[in-house]
């Protein structure tokens, strides 16, 4: 267990947080909000406490210069909108410099303050020095809050621990109580859900889960390699040649842990990977060399959504088709369904995955939403995050 911002004094510290205010932007508007104010109840917890807070955030791409185009300015403006208080901005082409340092000495307690995005200095997806240990000079305790960078060691989210106190704000905290109570001690039945593009992204998690699960259930085009290790025709599904070894060798392990496999029994094909492309219904074994799978078919989602409802925990990584495509979006939007009707723990991992919950209008039906698609799937594969890893046992 790592300390959280509730293990240590905050009161009259100057607290610097790495947040993930990489929010998606639109002409200089920010376009969805939801990493910001998932980062308040941190930050407003620290306000409360007297703490001076510093903010620090990465967004975009820069490349380690300055380019106004990625400046945190739009999201100080939108955090002072939420905190309905003044956050100071301190607006500077290197993040750190004596303006900033003198402005972080001026705060007083419960005023915050937000530096430009850290990205501007190419040090810090590198973990170097001076950013590190100028980043530090500024505070005198750390709050790593970013799960959606916690899987990067950088000069924000690692480097600067070996500097100051370090512990998790409550994102991290939660993150790593759903996240971790899914693997670690699970209601059982326990089911994973994997879906998605290619089985090679997934295989470390599924080599990792395969030992915790009770049943593993495939769907998307991942599904289709499978197939042909198994033997059948799949037309011009998507196949991930260099996987069918790794699926031929998950598929004996999960006999050899006697944990149930389940593959999809039917897929929706199309002639083309086109929404308006007719949409053709067969069993697994008999796809026609001319068309491929994009989504799970009726019987199979009948087979899954029975099951499903038997669980108690369901982790979730991976769509079950091509749901971008209304037409091949029913296998995913039954089983988001299946997730949100049942009384299971529900958790759900991946980018894509919680893209499609939220589509679908089920997002407040889950538990757990994650919000690191990278950072969640390095997590599901077991390893140690080193942005959590550099924070103090309790
Ligand atoms: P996540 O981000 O949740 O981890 P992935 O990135 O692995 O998920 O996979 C999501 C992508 O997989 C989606 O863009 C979806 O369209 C695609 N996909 C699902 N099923 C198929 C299929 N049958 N053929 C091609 N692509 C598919
Ligand atoms: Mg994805």
């Amino acid at each position: 267990m790592k300390k959280t911002v509730r293990d240590i004094d905050v009161s009259g510290k100057k607290v610097l947080v790495r947040c993930d205010f990489n929010v998606p932007m639109q002409d200089g508007k920010i376009t969805d909000d939801r990493r910001i104010t998932a980062a308040l109840p941190t930050i407003e917890y620290l306000i409360e406490q007297n703490a001076k807070v510093i903010l620090m955030s990465h967004m975009g791409r820069p490349k380690g210069e300055p380019k106004p185009e990625f400046s945190l300015q739009p999201v100080a403006d939108r955090l002072s909108e939420l905190l309905k208080q003044d956050v100071v901005f301190a607006k500077s082409p290197v993040v750190v410099d004596d303006s900033v340092k003198a402005a972080a000495e001026a705060l007083a307690p419960g005023q915050v303050m937000l530096l430009e995005n850290v990205r501007y200095r190419a040090e810090e997806t590198k973990n170097q020095e001076p950013f590190t240990g100028q980043l530090a000079s500024l505070g005198d305790v750390f709050v790593n809050d970013a799960f959606g960078t916690a899987h990067r060691a950088h000069c924000s989210t690692a480097g600067i621990a070996s500097y100051l106190p370090s512990v998790s704000g409550f994102l991290i905290e939660k993150e790593v109580k759903f996240l971790g109570d899914a693997l670690e001690d699970p209601a059982r039945p326990f089911i994973a859900i994997m879906g998605g593009a290619k089985v090679g992204d997934k295989i470390p998690v599924m080599e990792n889960i395969i030992g915790k699960v009770d049943a593993l259930m495939i769907g998307g085009g991942m599904s289709y390699t499978f197939f042909k290790a198994m033997g059948f025709e799949i037309g011009t599904s998507i196949l991930d040649e260099e996987s069918l070894d790794m699926a031929r060798d998950i598929m004996k392990k999960a006999e050899d842990a006697g944990v149930e496999f389940l593959l999809p029994v039917d897929t929706v094909c199309a002639k083309e990977f086109n929404n308006d492309s007719p949409q053709i219904v067969c069993d697994r074994d008999k796809i026609p060399a001319d068309i491929m799978g994009m989504d799970i078919g009726p019987k199979t989602v009948e087979l899954y959504t029975k099951k499903l409802a038997e669980a108690k925990t369901i982790v979730w990584n991976g769509p079950a088709g091509v749901f971008e495509m209304p037409n091949f979006a029913a296998g995913t939007k039954a089983i988001a369904q299946a997730l949100a009707d049942g009384d299971a723990v529900t958790v759900i991992g991946g980018g894509d995955s919680a893209a499609a919950v939220e589509q679908f209008g089920l997002a407040d039906k889950m538990t757990h939403i994650s919000t690191g698609g990278g950072a969640s799937l390095e997590f599901l594969e077991g390893k140690e995050l080193p942005g959590i890893a550099c924070l103090e046992d309790k």
